[in-house]
């Protein structure tokens, strides 16, 4: 969490640009049949022979999506290749490539470059991606980084946001709210770490709220799961903003309702007991708390015994018809609307 003050730093003008990329990339391998070409040309080539390519992209700002006072640099460069590579698993695609772009100002040493690259580096090994390229340039004040996610695919198995229909089960993997518990942690320590530098905290109950947003992982594995249940998911997304968000965006595309089941959210006990802690609603920090990684699909009701009672998933709720609208039902069986916001009566 605390950054080492006597670490070595060497200006970034030393190397000057092209000295710098060589350096933070010549480690990388390529892997993949489809990468013809990686680093090194004016722009990569790939070739996905009868497969369709599936591309997203997303941008990182400090200050903004990450703070650098407890973000180490090597969980950075890990999670910027997660949010993206969680684009590609939310197609039902295969990740294949990325490409990496980054802005960072005078005060990153090359040192600092290093430990960002190290965790991108691990990304890249062990969801297997190649590292095909990027841009490197300086910016005036902070660090920004943009990571583009390349994938594979065959047409038939590709699946959108819009596939839902009425009466599809609603699943969701994994458990919910963590990354957003693990922060308010984090956010707590800052604090105190301002007032008293030298308290050393035990985080240890707090470890997987912690590696939730800190080290997130992806769902690569989703896709080989489904396929061994032979579901096909009918709809799809991946849950960067919390799950109610999530759900109206599957429900718009999809033009259909849903009913989600409140005792059926998915949450580890270490997310209640800091909901506890922390005196916040556990539905709400589900709903509204973001950054999970994990997927929520649809499948149609025929699949529900090939589905029920695995650990993987959880069936949290089903789709309606559009006119019924997107409901969270309560423990208490009332029906509030969703809101992308959590539900009106927290507002
Ligand atoms: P250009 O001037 O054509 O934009 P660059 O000098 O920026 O070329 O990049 C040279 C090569 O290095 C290209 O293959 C580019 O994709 C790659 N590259 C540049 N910056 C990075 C980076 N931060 N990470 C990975 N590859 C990079
Ligand atoms: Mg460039």
């Amino acid at each position: 969490m605390l950054e080492d003050k006597n670490q070595e730093r060497t200006s970034l003008e030393k190397l000057g640009e092209f000295g710098l990329i060589q350096h933070l990339t010549k480690s990388f391998k390529l892997n993949h049949k489809s990468t013809l070409k990686g680093i090194g040309d004016d722009a990569a080539v790939l070739d996905f022979g009868g497969k369709k390519a599936i591309v997203s992209t997303d941008m990182l700002v400090e200050g903004v999506h990450f703070d650098l006072s407890y973000m180490p640099l090597k969980h950075l460069g890990y999670k910027s290749v997660m949010v993206n590579l969680s684009d590609i698993y939310a197609m039902n695609a295969i990740a294949t490539q990325i490409t990496v772009s980054i802005a960072v100002s005078n005060r990153f040493p090359l040192e600092a470059l290093e430990e960002f690259y190290a965790g991108v580096a691990l990304a890249a090994e062990l969801y297997k991606v190649d590292l095909i390229g990027g841009d490197t340039t300086s910016s005036t004040k902070g660090m920004i980084i943009s990571v583009t996610a390349i994938g594979e695919a065959n047409e038939a198995d590709i699946t959108y946001r819009n596939g839902a229909k009425p009466n599809d089960l609603l699943v969701v993997s994994g458990d919910l709210g963590g990354a957003y518990c693990g922060l308010q942690v984090l956010e707590r320590e800052k604090e105190v770490f301002k007032v008293n530098p030298n308290n050393q905290p035990d985080l240890s109950p707090y470890t997987y709220i912690i590696e939730r947003q800190l080290k997130p992982e992806s769902r690569k594995d989703i896709k080989g799961l489904l396929q061994g249940l032979e579901i096909k998911p009918t709809a799809m997304i991946d849950i960067s903003d919390g799950l109610s968000s999530e759900i109206l965006h599957l429900c718009k595309a999809s033009e259909v309702g849903c009913n989600l089941f409140e005792e059926k959210i998915p949450l580890d006990p270490t997310v209640i007991s800091a909901c506890e802690e922390f005196s916040i609603d556990s539905t709400l920090v589900a709903l509204s708390g973001g950054e999970d990684y994990e997927l929520l699909f649809t499948i149609d009701q025929k699949d529900f015994p090939k589905i029920k009672g695995n650990p993987h998933f959880s069936i949290i709720g089903h789709m309606t018809d559009k006119n019924e609208g997107a409901n969270l039902v309560s423990r208490s069986d009332t029906k509030i609307p969703i809101t992308a916001q959590g539900w009106n009566s927290f507002s």
